[in-house]
């Protein structure tokens, strides 16, 4: 039994197959790059895993776990979280409320001052903590970056979704958030990435998979993955 596991996954929006029978696996601690061009249905089945959308058919197990059809909150008890790619913050909060209400509904149910003692910490390990107090709405692009990504890691996951993270980030902030990712996965975390920038796709992840039109096309060692003439073919959209 892998730590997670797609089995077949599909999902419909009327006529459109968005993800089509989809199907692999991740060892716990990996780092796996979730590679493909627009459209393919990356974010789709980030939002399968999670639980933001039902699948159509297909099975998505968690540590043996059978997350399909949990509620969106039952699946972040279970140990997964993500990143969104437009910033889901509440403004006129302060950093550390936004933070705390992810505590308050991941894995651990924290409730009051150890939500806040969790939301700390998650603030620390972005580099925010000197900012908690700060409304959400003050922040710099790279810092609300940096709150999206504390709000996942405050429900303490197993498994954490990033949606294009990096994404819009300048060289210097690239290199810092690239370190960060590093940090997590030393940490014991098991991290599946979309991810555009293939310098840090190469960086982080030793394996990738690719999809293409919704189906999966590749699931390899990622200078294999990247030199498939599949995989160049789909993102030359030919
Ligand atoms: P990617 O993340 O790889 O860019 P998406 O998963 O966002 O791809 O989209 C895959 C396909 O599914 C696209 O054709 C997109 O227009 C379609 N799609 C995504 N979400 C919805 C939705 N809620 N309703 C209908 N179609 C959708």
């Amino acid at each position: 039994m892998s730590f997670l596991e797609i089995d077949r996954a599909v999902k419909q929006f009327g006529g459109l197959r968005a993800v089509s029978d989809v199907s692999f696996t991740l060892e716990k601690g990996e780092v796996v790059g979730l590679l493909g061009p627009n459209g393919s249905g990356k974010t789709t089945l980030i939002n399968l895993v999670s639980g933001a959308l039902p699948a159509t058919s297909g099975d998505i197990r968690l540590d043996g776990l059978r997350l399909t059809g949990l509620s969106r909150d039952r699946i972040a008890r279970a140990g997964v979280a993500r990143t969104f790619q437009l910033v889901r913050t509440l403004p006129s909060l302060s950093l550390v409320e936004n933070v705390m209400i992810t505590a308050v509904f991941g894995r651990h149910a924290h409730w009051g001052a150890a939500a806040r003692r969790v939301a700390l910490g998650a603030l620390e390990m972005v580099g925010l903590s000197d900012r908690a107090g700060v409304a959400a709405a003050d922040l710099t692009y790279i810092d609300q970056k940096r709150l999206e990504l504390a709000r996942a890691l405050a429900a303490e996951p197993e498994i954490l979704l990033l949606d294009e993270w990096l994404a819009g980030l300048n060289p210097t902030e690239l290199a810092e958030g690239v370190a960060l990712i590093r940090t997590l996965h030393q940490g014991g975390l098991t991290i599946l990435m979309v991810e555009h920038i293939i310098d840090a796709v190469r960086a982080l992840c030793p394996r990738v998979v690719v999809m293409n039109s919704g189906e999966l096309i590749a699931d390899a060692p990622t200078d294999i993955a990247l030199a498939d003439p599949m995989v160049v073919s789909a993102y030359l959209g030919g």
